[in-house]
């Protein structure tokens, strides 16, 4: 969700220095990039600030990209703490296999910074509760997604986030992205299984 505390950084910084590393890029996808690294030096790179490598990198797990917005209390349009529902997703869906990239974003209001529409997930807040958006895209095939329910508590959202990356993992071909799927079984056929 791109949240770093200054010790966090500092410690990148100084493990960047160690490992002549010159370039810090911050990715579209809320991640920090060390670029340039020696291929050799990358296992300790990870374990000197505390990460593993992948050991399973041909499989989708997890959360391809998980972003949110600033939201509440330090946006001042924010109707919920994107946080910690990031916080909520990340911890239901940080060790599933999906069939694809699963790109997940969260905005704290209509005004969608995290553009949810063109997310596989995407979930906004109003002041009535949460939206979730299920099957955009943004890439080479852009889809906008479609709005599967709003007025949601944080507790339905994770609920009904369940069931659709579920309805995925049953029906997407290998690789397929969420909207591809959805468009090519149809969005009734999706409503009707995760009633
Ligand atoms: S989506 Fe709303 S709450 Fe989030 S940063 Fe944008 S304006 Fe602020």
């Amino acid at each position: 969700m791109g949240i770093v505390t200054p010790d966090q950084l500092e410690k990148m910084v100084r493990v960047a220095r160690k490992y002549k590393i010159e370039t810090l890029k911050i990715t579209t996808g809320q991640h920090l990039k060390m670029l340039g690294a020696d291929q050799e030096d990358i296992p300790m790179i990870m374990e000197e600030l505390g990460g593993s490598l992948p050991g399973t990198p041909h499989l989708k797990i997890g959360l391809r990209n998980l972003q949110a917005c600033v939201g509440s209390p330090f946006c001042s349009f924010a109707t919920a703490d994107t946080r910690e529902m990031g916080m909520l997703l990340q911890k239901a869906f940080v060790n599933r296999v999906f069939p694809g990239k699963v790109k997940v974003a969260v905005s704290g209001c209509i005004s969608n910074c995290c553009e949810g529409y063109v997310r596989d997930l995407g979930i906004f807040a109003k002041k009535s509760g949460w939206t979730l958006i299920f099957g955009g895209n943004a890439a080479g095939r852009p889809r906008i997604g479609d709005v599967i329910a709003d007025k949601l508590s944080a507790e339905q959202v994770i609920l009904l986030a369940e069931k659709c990356l579920g309805y995925y993992c049953d029906n997407a071909k290998k690789e397929e992205r969420a909207g591809h799927m959805v468009a090519r079984i149809g969005l009734d056929d999706l409503l009707q299984a995760i009633k």
